[in-house]
């Protein structure tokens, strides 16, 4: 039988695993504003060895609880002409825009799916830019469940449709992320429901994992790098702990060096590991929106797991990502959405500091149909129509 619990990134403390508990109450009475939540908690896995094979013996929650619905076991790419260009021929996608609402968000969505009908839980409520809730909305469908969406009005307009369609309860809020946040907290706390806000809820983490126990599985073993767009610093702690779970029950030997890409106009992570602290946030401005943020929720935990394990921060402008999207695009037939393409750019920048028989795998985490504004800014349509050929 395996046993998993929750203990606290900060203070080391342990929980019983329950809807009750959502960070560690000892560190969030500490929280001050305009910093990253503090009490963040992992889960901790222990017991017998998991067999990789099956992704649901590293879960906190048992199979039967998960909805009827394909997340994960994406496709890996061995893409063939962007190697050659690039001169790297051990070079992966992990194609994560491959997931039912199109991006990786829904891992975390089908594990916090999973808990609430474990625990007789109906409705959900989430803070998005975008992904989060229409991802929510979607796995959320499938599972029966009733979700509460606060977006920022501005989000791009196809995530907003995308949560609608699905059925979602949307609350559009006059402000970015950081409001929809807090709003979303106040709602559930006044009107009930399991928050699903990423960082806040523990299972957000702890279902992104799962990408990279398939990489292991499909590359067969660990590979030496891993490039992810990070924001709020949830996908990265969530490759971490997938990697650290491999390592820990003996199944790999090492933890690959992470790459965490974050866009110039939204770099709080890279400040933090280079400076040691979140000092006052400054506003985000970047076209990637799925990682513009102000206050990187999971900022504690992602900068002690880059340290603990060696991992590198860089940041790539906006120029930069839109490049690296349309190389992807036009190498491979992989339409990635800005942030989807950062882990991209983020390895075209360094990639010369890299042995070119590497093996790397750059996380490709949402689809370019989600936002085709950001795109369409270095496409040229042409004028008028033709009349003949
Ligand atoms: C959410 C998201 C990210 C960033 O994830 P964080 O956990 O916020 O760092 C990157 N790419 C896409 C497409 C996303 O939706």
């Amino acid at each position: 039988m395996k046993k998993f619990f929750y203990r606290c990134t900060q203070c080391g403390q342990e929980y019983e695993i329950s809807p009750e508990i959502m960070l560690c109450p000892v560190c969030a009475a500490e929280q001050k504003p305009d910093e990253p939540l503090r009490g963040v908690l992992q889960v901790v896995a222990e017991g017998k060895t998991p067999d990789p094979r099956n992704i649901y013996e590293f879960l906190p929650v048992e199979k039967e609880f998960f909805p009827d619905m394909p997340v994960g076991s994406t496709p890996l790419w061995r893409p063939k002409n962007l190697r050659k260009i690039l001169g790297f021929p051990n070079l992966f996608l992990k194609d994560d825009t491959a997931n039912p609402t199109g991006s990786l968000k829904d891992r975390a969505s089908f594990l916090v799916a999973a808990f609430a009908k474990k625990f007789g839980i109906k409705k959900i409520v989430v803070a998005s830019t975008g992904n989060a809730g229409s991802s929510m909305a979607g796995v959320g469908a499938c599972a029966g469940l009733e979700v509460i969406l606060f977006v920022p009005k501005t989000a791009p307009r196809a995530k907003l449709v995308q949560a609608l369609q699905y059925g979602a309860k949307l609350m559009p809020v006059d402000g970015n992320y950081d409001l929809a946040f807090d709003l979303s907290l106040q709602y559930s706390k006044k009107h009930g429901g399991l928050n699903r806000n990423t960082a806040y809820n523990p299972m957000t983490i702890e279902g992104k994992k799962t990408v990279a126990i398939e990489i292991f599985n499909q590359i067969g073993g660990i590979p030496d790098y891993v490039f992810v767009p990070v924001g709020d610093g949830v996908i990265l702690a969530g490759t971490y702990r997938g990697f650290e779970d491999l390592q820990k029950f003996g199944l790999a030997k090492k933890i690959p060096t992470i790459y965490a890409v974050q866009s110039e106009g939204s770099c709080a992570v890279c400040r933090a590991l280079a400076t040691g602290n979140f000092d006052r946030p400054i506003p985000s401005k970047t076209i990637a929106d799925s990682i513009s943020v102000d206050i990187p929720r999971n900022g504690y935990y992602a900068v002690e797991l880059l340290r603990r394990h060696n991992g590198k921060c860089i940041t790539v402008s906006d120029e930069e990502i839109l490049r690296a999207q349309k190389i992807l695009s036009e190498t491979t037939g992989l339409f990635a959405e800005p942030a989807g393409a950062t882990s991209l750019a983020g390895f075209i920048k360094v990639k010369d500091q890299i042995p070119a028989d590497a093996t790397v795998v750059l996380l490709i985490t949402g689809t370019g149909l989600k936002d085709i504004d950001s795109a369409t800014k270095i496409l040229e349509f042409p004028d008028g129509a033709i009349k003949s050929v």
